[in-house]
């Protein structure tokens, strides 16, 4: 049931329970009343009976009074019956007036509660798409500052990432001639460009977002430390430094500091491999 009755101020409820008391208050009063008429009947009558004896004893019955009497309660009695069951059905009116008030009340207070879960259903709705929209433009605008990618020659893969001869190879090997051109991958500074143990000559690029490339056996370094490269870029010229059996570039990308597997990253660019 709903609480709107919590409220201190004077209701219209509470008129009509006043309205309500003081209709069945008058009916108890109407009872004594009519307990009191009897009394008195009586009291009357035994005057009459008195009177009505005295005159049979000078032998002059008089019936009129006694009939008068009757006829005199009998049209009170009628009037009040009358006025209860006007008073019954006005009380009842006012319930069920009421009754419908607080149906009509609470069928509006529901309403009022379905109609603000869908405004706050639809609110959450437009909150999620704007945060979803946002979200995509932030990846699109992540996207678009990131640079674009390449290869970082156009010769053939001769060898991929993975185990071979019992150890990780942690690149790509392109079989690229002696001499030529080794591009940057992408946009970024040079962190590296030197001579690296197995790698032989070697440059690294840092291209931001956690992402560097490794380019080894290089015959000749192009760039030092601290450079700017764009994409495409040659920062070297192919060679056969360090363990290597003939000229090739081999490349690594890594990603967060962890070499990965550079043909599925190079697809994930957009680069076909
Ligand atoms: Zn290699």
């Amino acid at each position: 049931m709903a609480n709107h009755r919590e409220n201190s101020e004077p209701k219209p409820e509470d008129t009509q329970n006043l309205r309500i008391r003081a209709i069945l208050r008058r009916r108890h009063m109407r009872r004594d009343r009519h307990a009191w008429r009897i009394v008195a009947a009586a009291l009357t009558a035994v005057v009459l009976t008195g009177g009505s004896v005295a005159y049979a004893n000078t032998a002059r019955v008089d019936q009129k009074d006694p009939q008068a009497t009757e006829a005199y309660f009998a049209s009170h009695k009628l009037q009040d019956r009358q006025t209860e069951e006007d008073e019954l059905s006005e009380a009842q009116s006012i319930l069920e007036e009421r009754i419908q008030k607080e149906k009509a009340a609470e069928k509006a207070a529901a309403e009022k509660k379905k109609a603000e879960e869908e405004k706050k259903r639809k609110a959450e709705e437009a909150k999620k798409k704007a945060e979803e929209e946002k979200r995509k433009a932030e990846e699109e605008k992540k996207k678009a500052a990131e640079p674009n990618w390449q290869l970082p020659s156009s010769a053939s893969i001769s060898s991929g990432y993975g185990m071979r001869w019992g150890a990780m190879h942690n690149g790509l090997d392109f079989a690229a001639d002696m001499g030529s051109d080794v591009n940057a991958i992408g946009g970024g500074t040079v962190t590296f460009a030197g001579v690296n143990g197995g790698f032989g000559n070697l440059v690294i690029i840092d291209h931001g977002n956690g992402i560097e490339s490794y380019y080894g056996h290089n015959s000749a370094i192009n760039v030092s430390v601290g450079d700017k490269v764009s994409r495409g870029d040659v920062i070297a010229q192919v060679g056969s430094t360090g363990d290597s059996t003939g000229p090739h570039i081999h490349l690594e990308v890594h990603v967060n500091g962890e070499p990965t597997e550079p043909t599925a990253w190079f697809r994930g660019k957009g680069v076909d491999v």
